[in-house]
């Protein structure tokens, strides 16, 4: 099952992806967090993508492509995956579909989780996020409930990268979504109720194992 999880910073993308990834036991493809490790690990691209995630922009398509590329060739994603962050503009979902063509495989479900814009900014600013496990939490949580390491505010959820963050997704990524639309692929589900209602959601669309069903629901917007 190859899934892409699409929706804007804050849409609560990460937390469904933990929810897939255990279930169907499938790499959680997240290129935040893999441009994070970079920066930690204080590698070239580290070096290159700091200064662009603080502000709140796009890492350039080149880099990001190459990346998916060499990660979508690793043996573990042979059974699946759930991609996070990528594709995040038109260039980027065309690379992708030409990258899963020649890996001889497809797209099953592009899984959307629509929240309002003030919503958004409400729930990035504030935000807490654990740096071992990238699980992140509203604001005032004192620990990570997985492994108890004290948790940290993400540089770009502080405020002057959040506003950024939202104009640049609405400039180039909500184009994205109209590219799968057109292959009938998006399967949009309200992303405000409580994690239960959405992850019961987002696992009927994707099927009861992984198999996803053949019409995907209807889109709103
Ligand atoms: P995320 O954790 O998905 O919100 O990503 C954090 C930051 O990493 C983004 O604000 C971008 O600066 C960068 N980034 C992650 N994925 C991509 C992508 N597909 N294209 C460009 N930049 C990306």
């Amino acid at each position: 099952m190859n899934l892409l999880l699409y929706g804007a910073p804050g849409s609560g993308k990460g937390t469904q992806a933990n929810m897939l990834r255990s279930r169907f036991s499938i790499p959680h493809i997240a290129t935040g967090d893999m441009l994070r490790a970079e920066i930690q690990a204080g590698t070239e691209l580290g070096r290159k993508a700091q200064p662009i995630l603080a502000e709140g922009k796009y890492v350039s398509d080149d880099i990001m492509i190459g990346i998916i590329r060499n990660r979508l060739r690793q043996p573990d994603c042979e059974p699946g995956f759930i991609i996070d962050g990528f594709p995040r503009t038109v260039p980027q979902a065309e690379a992708l579909d030409a990258l899963v063509d020649e890996l001889g495989k497809g797209i099953d479900r592009v899984i959307y989780l629509k929240v309002p814009v003030d919503q958004l900014l409400h729930r990035l600013s504030g935000r807490l996020v654990c740096p071992t496990c990238q699980r992140t939490y509203p604001p005032g949580t004192a620990a990570c409930e997985s492994d108890g390491s004290a948790l940290v505010q993400r540089e770009d959820d502080k405020p002057e990268a959040v506003r950024p963050r939202i104009e640049i997704y609405l400039e180039k990524t909500v184009p994205v979504l109209d590219h799968y639309d057109v292959e009938g692929l998006v399967s949009e589900i309200d992303g405000r109720g409580t994690i239960e209602e959405i992850s019961r959601q987002v696992l009927e669309a994707v099927g009861p194992n992984g198999t996803a069903p053949a019409k995907a629901a209807k889109r709103t917007t």
